[in-house]
């Protein structure tokens, strides 16, 4: 029997008792391991509150002095690298040596590079000479923003959003998913041993259609960031199309690995498994189509069979565990179903329905096999829905013209990656894939000062140093005659 860990919102500095909560679960076991306040409209008006009244301080703050206590919270996460970890891992599932080396580093990383990069913006100026006149233009915060952010990369994606709101001068109203909010809430203790001024960061914990929800209505916070479903951002937009605010909506995908006959195949199997069953499928970016030409498809598909069936799936803290257990046990009946559907369909499963060897204390876990299937028709489920586990379809095709049709005909366009040594094809289809990136041999090789973001229905706005100043900041042009 494990002991529950009770969290409280974080408001104006302090950390506040709630009357009511929510159960958090521990995936790799189902047992409950924390208690989530289950904060309505009444704590998200106090955090506003809060957010407005230390605006007018922290956005007069030099920019210096916010990168300062930007650049501490990045030293003292750093330093409790290995805690968060394995708070994260226990949260959401996945191998501790995964939230080791690539969330938690990367969290850091957020705070670093804003703090640094916010340093180096420059204004806009001309010099109208015939009318003896000079315009500039400045950058001004725009007050409370709203954040909100997923389970599946709790503490990367929550600061990705933080770091640029506070760097430019913004307050800060942010709810985590009701999933995963361990980290974000030992982040607020952080943020008060670094210095941040009371109420320039609000945690506020809940569900989506509570806490969320009076979030993105709340009049005073112009400006909402939003990571998460598609069908989530719709109600969002729906709830505010009365009011003006700006959005930036990152939300999900379908993406389609596009594998050409003269692709490197050792390269292309290791990277395309790890594209698809990484974080257990549970990244917006992991692959879900593959698309292989067809004279080199069997051979693909046997080597891709035996590097899945190698994968281990298990116990998130062991060292050898590639994949922990998916987020909760909704999820992974939903991604079952997927599975499901596709036996229904004539599609064959080829791997990932064996059952698994698990300890005791494991037994209630979320854990599924990383799942191989061929056989699917373009307009089935599998291929047009987000899945957002690990289930993988791969597919054969015979021309350029046809990988390029296909792998466009999903409703969404977050990412593709591409195999291919002809240095002609791989900018040509490159450039028709309606897709925000496309990584041409490799996976999750980016610059952050490079813009991120999805076409069609995978999001709206692009996220990068640039962007971000662009989102969080309104830039106002002053006009001054000699
Ligand atoms: P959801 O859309 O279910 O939830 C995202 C966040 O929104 C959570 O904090 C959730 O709260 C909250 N929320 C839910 N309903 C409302 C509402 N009515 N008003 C305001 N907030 C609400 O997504 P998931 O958490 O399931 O995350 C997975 C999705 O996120 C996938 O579609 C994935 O592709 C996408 N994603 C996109 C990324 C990108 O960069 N494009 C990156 C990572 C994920 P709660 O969960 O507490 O109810």
């Amino acid at each position: 029997m494990t002991s529950v860990l009770k969290l409280s919102n974080f408001i104006d500095g302090k950390f506040e008792q709630s009357a009511s909560f929510i159960d958090g679960f521990d995936p790799s076991t189902g047992e409950v391991w924390t208690r989530i306040p289950d904060s309505g409209s009444n704590e998200v008006s106090r955090a506003v509150d809060a957010a407005k009244a230390a605006f007018p301080g922290w956005s007069a703050t030099p920019v210096q002095q916010r990168s300062q206590i930007m650049l501490k919270i990045a030293d003292i996460l750093e330093l409790r690298l290995e805690e968060f970890a394995e708070m994260e891992s226990r949260d959401q599932g996945k191998p501790v040596w995964l939230a080791r080396t690539v969330e938690i580093p990367r969290a850091v990383y957020n705070f670093r590079f804003f703090a640094t990069s916010v340093l180096h913006e420059l204004n806009r100026s001309t010099v109208m000479d015939a009318a003896c006149a000079i315009n500039y233009t400045v950058k001004q915060p725009v007050g409370v923003a709203g954040l909100i952010s997923p389970w599946n990369l709790p503490l990367y994606l929550l600061t990705f959003k933080i770091a640029p709101a506070i760097a430019f001068g913004n307050t800060v109203v942010a709810k985590p998913s009701e999933m995963t909010s361990l980290t974000a809430f030992k982040l607020c203790e952080i943020f008060n041993q670094a210095g941040l001024p009371p109420g320039v960061v609000n945690l506020v914990f809940g569900v989506g259609p509570r806490a969320g929800d009076a979030i993105v209505r709340h009049p005073d916070v112009p400006l909402i960031s939003f990571t998460g479903g598609t069908l989530t951002a719709t109600k969002i937009r729906e709830a505010t199309s009365e009011m003006c605010k700006k959005f930036s909506l990152e939300l999900g995908g379908k993406n389609p690995a596009v594998i050409f006959s003269d692709a490197d195949l050792e390269k292309c199997v290791a990277t395309t498994i790890r594209s698809s069953f990484v974080n257990q499928g549970e990244i917006c970016l992991c692959t879900s189509r593959v698309y292989v030409q067809r004279d080199i498809f069997q051979d693909f598909l046997g080597k891709f069979l035996t590097e899945t069936r190698k994968l281990v799936v298990g116990d998130p803290k062991q060292q050898d565990t590639f994949m922990g257990p998916l987020i909760s046990k909704a999820h992974l009946e939903k991604v079952r179903g997927y599975v499901d559907i596709a036996r229904s369909e004539g599609a064959t499963v080829l791997c990932g329905i064996e059952p698994l060897e698990l300890p005791e204390e494991k037994k209630n876990g979320y854990f599924m096999r990383p799942t191989v299937i061929t056989g699917v028709d373009d307009d089935s489920r599998l291929i047009q829905e987000e899945i957002f586990g690990p289930v993988v379809c791969i597919v054969p095709f015979d021309t350029e013209e046809e990988v390029i049709r296909r792998a466009n005909g999903v409703k969404y366009g977050l990412c593709a990656t591409l195999w291919t040594q002809n240095a002609s094809r791989l900018h040509r289809v490159a450039h028709k894939l309606q897709v925000g990136t496309v990584w041409v041999n490799c996976w999750l090789v980016r610059d952050l000062n490079m813009p991120f973001g999805g076409t069609k229905e995978s999001g709206i706005g692009r996220e990068s140093a640039r962007d971000s100043l662009e989102f969080f900041t309104e830039e106002k042009t002053i006009c001054v005659k000699f």
